[in-house]
């Protein structure tokens, strides 16, 4: 792995300032495990709360609207969630790709957006279960992530992405190893191809999608997984730091 292995949690509409020990307990564990780098994406209630306790992991927000402010009902955009100490910004999660309509094109000026106010970026990518069964999952995600690289000029500053297969996410069930060296190789064939292999290996492929304390190490160590994205698991300290410390153990090996 060319970086070091990044592990972040999405917290997703879960968390109120009880969760506040987690993050303070996931932070101090995280600096014995200093290989690893470590973040967390609570909802935008707890940003601020979050920031505030974090000596090591970073901080990140699970969206942002495009816009600059203004009369937009309910909304927070990037330089909000940056005020209130995010870093980075998970943009086209397949949750808001599917529950939200959010199409490539808003979700390009998402990252326009996010970039301008100085946050890194998180793009996922993922395909559905029928699209993989008619065998066009690389399709489908590369179109996805092409989409986007439109707007991204310095990846190496600004850019990881998160495969994440929609079947696999809080389901309980993985992608076999197999599969996901296959996406993750396409995926960097891809950036090598768009920015040239320097560039390209300073971005991590993350993988999403069920990710345990109990399958994290085999997952980390395939070819060209540089970390996870971990939905359910990220919601308690144990599990989590279960996946940072396979993360370790994989890189040690
Ligand atoms: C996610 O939604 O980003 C995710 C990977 O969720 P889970 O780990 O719960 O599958």
């Amino acid at each position: 792995m060319a970086e070091r292995p990044y592990i972040v949690g999405n917290w997703k509409m879960n968390g109120t300032r009880a969760m506040l020990s987690e993050a303070r307990a996931i932070d101090r564990a995280a600096q014995r495990y200093m290989k690893v780098e470590v973040a967390v994406a609570p909802p935008y209630t707890l940003i601020h709360a979050v920031h505030k306790e974090a000596e090591q992991i970073g901080v990140g927000a699970q969206d942002c609207h495009p816009g600059a402010e203004g009369a937009h009902t309910g909304d927070i955009n990037s330089s909000m969630v940056a005020d209130a100490g995010a870093k980075f910004v998970i943009l086209g999660h397949s949750e808001r790709r599917q529950g939200h309509g959010e199409s490539n094109e808003l979700i390009n000026a998402k990252i326009e957006s996010a970039i301008e106010s100085g946050l890194r970026i998180i793009l996922c990518c993922g395909e559905p279960l029928d699209t993989r069964d008619a065998g066009k999952a690389e399709e489908y995600v590369l179109a996805q992530i092409k989409a986007a690289l439109t707007v991204v000029e310095d990846p190496a500053e600004r850019l990881t992405i998160a495969y994440e297969p929609i079947w696999a996410i809080g389901t309980g069930r993985t992608a076999t190893g197999e599969d996901i060296a296959a996406m993750h190789g396409a995926i960097r064939r891809l950036l090598d191809e768009t920015y040239g292999e320097e560039e390209s290996a300073k971005v991590r492929i993350l993988y999403g999608g069920s990710v345990k304390p109990d399958n994290a190490r085999e997952i980390l160590a395939t070819p060209d997984v540089g970390g996870a994205l971990v939905g359910g698991a990220s919601l308690s300290a144990e599990s989590f730091l279960g996946i940072v410390v396979g993360a370790s153990e994989a890189e040690d090996a």
